[in-house]
């Protein structure tokens, strides 16, 4: 498969207020391309270290794999968990799973804010939905691929590395955190959440 930065499926200044036009540019052109050039890159060193046979250093480029593969997969859905101002909130079927999991729509929202507030360093906030317990969990992320359960789907995911928000926001995140919930898109992550319990 061959990897490529996706379209922003908006225009850079569509999210405003609550994400800013410059943020999202940079965010999307460069810091995702980026994760995009070096998964491409530890993909290709990995198949001249099998046509070499030369696993010296393997170590290196699985991490990078991982790194920069979860980096372009996560941003790949963040992109797509937000649209324009205006959204409604999740369908009923997603709605019943989250009163289920968490008690009410309330209570998921505190949690998903505090992980997300919380998280050491870079990371994310993942809602997810683990198949093999048949329920929903909140998870953060570090750098882009620590701290996982094994087999979750995302279904909706927040980015708060600080080139996430530092621009608009500097260092209150919290206040980042807040004015991204106007622009999840629920319908989108119902999408997600009908696919992935299917
Ligand atoms: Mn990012």
């Amino acid at each position: 498969m061959e990897h490529k930065l996706p379209e922003l499926p908006y225009d850079y200044n569509a999210l405003e207020p609550y994400y800013d036009e410059q943020t999202v540019k940079i965010h999307h052109d460069l810091h995702h391309k980026s994760y995009v050039d070096g998964l491409i890159k530890a993909e290709q060193q990995l198949a001249q270290a099998r046509q070499q046979n030369d696993y010296s250093l393997i170590k290196h480029w699985e991490k990078e794999l991982a790194f920069h593969g979860s980096g372009h997969i996560l941003h790949t859905l963040f992109w797509e968990n937000m649209a324009p101002t205006g959204q409604v909130g999740p369908a009923h079927e997603l709605m019943d799973q989250i009163q289920n999991d968490f008690g009410s729509f309330d209570a998921f929202k505190k949690q998903f804010s505090a992980a997300s507030a919380a998280v050491e360093g870079s990371g994310w906030a993942v809602l997810g939905w683990n198949p093999i317990f048949q329920q929903l969990v909140i998870l953060q992320a570090e750098k882009h691929q620590n701290l996982t359960l094994w087999g979750i789907a995302p279904l909706l995911v927040l980015d708060v590395w600080e080139h996430a928000y530092y621009l608009k926001y500097q260092n209150r995140r919290a206040e980042f955190i807040s004015a991204w919930w106007n622009i999840v898109n629920w319908q989108e992550v119902d999408q997600r959440f009908i696919k992935a319990v299917k």
